[in-house]
């Protein structure tokens, strides 16, 4: 088939590379001069093969919620953004309840599952070299949290996600330059988790997708799309050209551009903050910085090692744009990675970054054809798009030619959003 990839993010390249592999021929449209230009430019890193946070942790997800509220908590809202937006947040606060073994909870998991094993698994075939450690740990701080998330697991012990509850002692050995002081009762260890620079990865995997004979266009911004038998798109200052089928993971770019094709999907983008900065000294024998990835389970944010550099990434935004990078938010971030990791980063040579997420207001990706002939769509992954890329492409691969998919993708299909 002649297939049209609009987006060059994790989840475009990651599509555009299965899709060679199957032998199709394959064109990506990409407005930007490289892949991972936008929402995948300098995420965290941290996946794993179990529903992603908070939802993968049973126990944890209602106080992640109720964290928000707090004025340093992780969410940062004008009154107006929270009106424009209300009936989706009221859906995302909804959705915090995925309960495990319900459909959409298995399909997440699955998701989840199947996209980690194909990171092992490229890595390995392909002799991919990106900056990773393996690893990670969500940190509980309050017996509170222990008490909930031991009780949760033993409820959905059945379901067997591979979460392991740990002592302090046990994380603090997994974690050894965590601060002494920094108030660990426990932790939750994510199944085969990782930190992985994506940006690095996409890279890579845009080299093997040409390899296979992927083409890329960049600097082209496609403006509009149309469905039907031959499904075309039109990219600017140029002709509508025909292809067999178009995939559209064009992050939050996509909303504008379905429309244009009279689909229109309640997506809904925050904005994520990262600061990295390098590891002070490299050449001392005692452990410096995290080893892999710690999420503090009461704030939410994220410490990660990427190489010789770490990272901290929280506090999400409902509306703003990228040049709005607010220094209270950036304070929260240093503040919490000299508390987990004092004196770890030479913060004089930090760079800041804030992202676009995108989601469904259920959370779920949005993986599969959708009403308009011809058209199929990867996107919506919100948060945890590293961590579901490579699952989702395969998912889409099959898809696409009537495979018989390895789990019940049906929570992830756009019909679902109306
Ligand atoms: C701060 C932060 C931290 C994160 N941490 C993690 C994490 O630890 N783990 C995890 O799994 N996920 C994480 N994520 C989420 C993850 O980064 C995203 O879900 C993922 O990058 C989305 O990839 P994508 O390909 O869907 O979108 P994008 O990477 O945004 O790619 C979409 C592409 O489409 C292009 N495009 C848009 N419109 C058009 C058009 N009309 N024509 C041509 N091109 C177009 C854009 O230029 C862009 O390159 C994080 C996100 C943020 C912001």
């Amino acid at each position: 088939m002649k297939v049209a990839i609009v987006g060059a993010g994790f989840a475009g390249v990651a599509t555009a590379y299965e899709l060679a592999s199957q032998h199709h021929e394959v064109t990506v449209f990409e407005r930007r001069g490289s892949v991972a230009a936008e929402g995948s430019f300098a995420q965290t890193g941290l996946l794993a093969a179990c529903a992603p946070l908070p939802w993968g942790v049973p126990g944890l997800q209602r106080q992640r919620l109720a964290h928000w509220v707090r004025p340093d908590g992780s969410i940062r809202a004008s009154l107006t953004g929270v009106l424009a937006h209300a009936p989706r947040l009221w859906q995302l606060w909804r959705a915090g309840k995925l309960t495990p073994g319900t459909p959409r909870w298995s399909a997440l998991q699955a998701l989840a599952h199947a996209s980690r094993q194909r990171v092992g698994e490229l890595t390995l075939q392909l002799n991919l070299a990106y900056e990773q450690q393996s690893g990670g740990l969500v940190l509980l701080a309050e017996e509170r949290q222990v008490a909930q998330v031991r009780a949760a697991l033993a409820e959905t012990s059945g379901l067997a996600q591979g979460l392991k509850l740990l002592d302090a002692e046990a994380a603090r050995a997994l974690e050894p330059a965590l601060a002494g002081d920094w108030p660990l009762r426990g932790a939750v260890q994510l199944p085969s988790g990782m930190v992985g620079n994506g940006r690095q990865l996409a890279h890579l995997l845009k080299t093997h997708a040409q390899k296979l004979g992927a083409r890329f266009l960049f600097d082209t911004e496609i403006t509009a799309l149309r469905g039907g038998s031959s499904p075309s798109l039109v990219p600017t200052a140029g002709q509508a050209q025909p292809f067999d089928a178009i995939v559209v993971c064009a992050g939050m770019g996509s909303r504008d551009l379905l429309a244009t094709a009279r689909l229109r999907l309640p997506l809904l983008t925050t904005w994520g903050h990262t600061l990295t900065a390098p590891l002070s000294h490299l050449d001392g024998h005692a452990p410096v910085g995290p080893r892999a990835a710690v999420v503090d389970a009461s704030s939410g944010i994220v410490i990660t090692r990427l190489g010789q550099r770490v990272r901290a990434t929280g506090v999400t935004q409902l509306g703003g744009s990228t040049q709005d990078l607010p220094q209270a938010v950036l304070q929260q971030l240093y503040g919490a990675l000299e508390r987990a990791f004092p004196g770890c980063a030479v913060t004089r040579e930090a760079h800041h970054w804030k992202g676009p997420r995108v989601r469904a207001p259920d959370g779920l990706p949005v993986v599969g054809p959708c009403s308009v002939p011809g058209l199929w769509l990867n996107l919506g992954h919100g948060p945890f798009g590293w961590a579901l890329a490579c699952g989702a492409a395969q998912l889409l691969a099959r898809q696409l030619v009537s495979h018989a998919l390895p789990f019940d993708a049906g929570p992830l299909a756009a019909k679902r959003l109306g």
